[in-house]
């Protein structure tokens, strides 16, 4: 039986773990480990309670923020929020706008198993006009040389949805 191959970057080693289930990865030291594929799956059934309108809106291709309802506050967070930060009033649903600017971001060379195939890939912090708080999504159609703080980006929406976060992504704004 021969060895596994051997790679040096994990990125390289994932079509050989798909063929034959076993790689090898040359560490910087010169280590040698070995990698195999062992796919699992469960089965998770998951409320989201009083977050569903935020995933049920990414089906309709709207994006939900919170916004207090205390009169002198009104503070709006892009990422929902059942309860105000600021002063800990209860917050109401509002439609944030589709597009925004790149806040931060950093691209991801390594991820969960979701998303491995995808690397390298972009996650962003968004900023949105009349938002005190930041949404974290992916930013596709660009690379990481692409990407500054500022870009004006806009969402996009999985059509069917599958009423994950990852429904909804960011790409540079046309
Ligand atoms: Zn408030």
């Amino acid at each position: 039986m021969p060895r596994p191959k051997k790679f040096r970057q994990f990125r390289e080693l994932q079509e050989e773990l798909g063929r034959s289930g076993a790689a090898i990865l040359e560490d910087k030291a010169g280590g040698e480990d070995l990698i195999v594929d062992s796919p699992y799956s469960i089965r998770y059934i998951h409320s989201y309670a009083e977050d569903s309108p935020f995933f049920l809106g990414l089906a309709e291709g709207k994006l939900l923020g919170s916004r207090c309802t205390r009169r002198g506050c009104g503070f709006v967070f892009a990422t929902p929020r059942g309860h105000c930060m600021v002063c800990g009033s209860p917050t109401e649903w509002t439609e944030l706008p589709r597009s925004g600017r790149v806040h931060s971001w950093t691209t991801c060379h390594f991820g969960s198993e979701a998303f491995l195939r995808e690397t390298p890939y972009n996650l962003a912090l968004v900023e949105f006009d009349g938002a005190g708080s930041l949404l974290l999504a992916r930013l596709k159609d660009c690379t990481e040389a692409d990407v500054y703080v500022g870009m004006p980006v806009e969402a996009r929406f999985a059509s069917p949805p599958k009423y994950l976060i990852t429904d909804v992504w960011f790409v540079p704004a046309r």
